[in-house]
């Protein structure tokens, strides 16, 4: 099988934290809205911790985290849940852009539908969206501004930082996708002006189908944001059903980690990156780096090695390392990437890119040693 090197698709779980999650499931199985006995008390004590491990993460509120199955049902009740306040108050007008995963992208068309005007921006050559393109969209009609921190297939960080102050006063609300970026960026997302944002467990080696939607207060008050299923209050109403209380609890774990384990986890993650450019650089092969590499998740590097089809690449070098060409979540179809068309790259190199994805604990003589296998298997393709 090789080594994992596609963790923007899915982190494999750290071990500490399944022992976090079969603790609850053996000891706290009581439903955490229970209020009749204690074993619902002691399911609801595991989930308000988890809350006070994701608010520290973010520097927020406890009371600003709502848990969710992950970043798709966030991001579709961010954007989704607005819809009735929109044509309340006669704004009905959603910004993003073409390289949104696509339970953003998809959410916002689907407005069309129901009479918003929608405005997508695509990028530079560089993976970046620009500022100026956002904000020259920008009417007075313009209810929510929908954009990710950093780009799962490329990595690229997009700026987010600017891009929430200039928003901030102009009463338009501010939805940032944080998948990929939540956990690994850790300072510069404590420090972004946001009204909701998107996490999920399973890209910061927690499980997979948890997450939260982090919905920022003004004044104490929660923006109008309405559920879009219908069932009991949970999560203030705004995400019906049962708590998973041993996910939400390897949620927590998983932010707590991230928080504490930060500094190591990327210092770590930029000396794989180096090593792996090093084998590159020294390798001989003609490749080029897909984005800014400055503006670039230290986790991921999205290449194309030039004459070298990503697809013949990642089949025939299968039992060395496990790398993709691009988003898990659209690889059914074999249409070139989006993101990178959109981006206006050519044709060869959209076929020939490749993704490499890690974390803080992937271990780096595995990871070279699986490049080094990679560059001779692209190398027996190319020639
Ligand atoms: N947004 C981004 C940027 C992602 O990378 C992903 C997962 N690939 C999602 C949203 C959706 O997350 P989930 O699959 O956990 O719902």
């Amino acid at each position: 099988m090789g080594i994992y090197l596609d963790y923007n698709a899915s982190a494999p779980l750290d071990p500490r934290i399944l022992d976090v999650m079969n603790n609850v499931y053996m000891n706290a199985f009581g439903n955490a809205d229970s209020r009749t006995h204690t074993y619902g008390d002691k399911a609801r004590e595991i989930v308000e911790n988890a809350r006070k491990q994701v608010a520290s993460l973010l520097s927020i509120e406890t009371n600003e985290v709502f848990f969710t199955s992950g970043s798709t049902e966030s991001n579709n009740i961010a954007i989704r849940g607005l819809i009735e306040y929109g044509i309340s108050i006669g704004k009905k007008h959603v910004i993003t852009s073409s390289i949104e995963h696509k339970s953003v992208l998809e959410t916002v068309k689907s407005l069309k539908s129901i009479g918003f005007d929608v405005d997508i921006v695509d990028p530079k050559s560089d993976g970046r969206i620009q500022i100026e393109d956002v904000l020259s969209k920008v009417k007075p009609d313009t209810l929510l501004v929908s954009l990710m921190h950093a780009n799962n297939e490329t990595g690229i960080i997009q700026p987010i930082k600017e891009l929430g102050e200039q928003l901030y006063d102009k009463n338009i609300f501010f939805h940032v996708d944080a998948t990929q970026s939540c956990g690994k960026l850790v300072p510069e997302l404590k420090n972004i002006r946001y009204n909701m944002l998107s996490l999920s467990a399973h890209k910061m080696s927690g499980p997979q189908g948890v997450g939260a939607l982090v919905i920022r207060r003004t004044n104490y008050k929660l923006p109008p944001i309405k559920a879009i299923t219908y069932g009991g209050q949970q999560e203030h109403g705004i995400r019906p059903g049962t708590i998973p209380v041993a996910l939400v609890a390897g949620l927590g774990a998983a932010c707590e980690y991230a928080e504490k384990e930060y500094s190591s986890n990327y210092n770590n993650c930029i000396s794989i990156k180096t090593g792996i450019i090093n084998v590159l650089d020294n390798s001989g092969i003609k490749y080029v780096i897909n984005g800014d590499g400055t503006n670039c998740m230290p986790n991921t590097l999205n290449i194309s090695i030039l004459g070298v089809e990503s697809e013949a690449l990642m089949l025939s070098s299968k039992q060395y390392c496990g790398i993709s060409n691009g988003s898990a979540c659209t690889s059914h179809d074999y249409k070139p990437s989006y993101v990178l068309t959109a981006m206006g790259l050519d044709d060869e190199r959209i076929a020939s890119a490749i993704r490499i994805s890690w974390s803080g604990k992937t271990n780096k003589d595995e990871v070279i040693h699986g490049i080094e296998h990679l560059v001779n298997v692209a190398k027996s393709l190319c020639f």
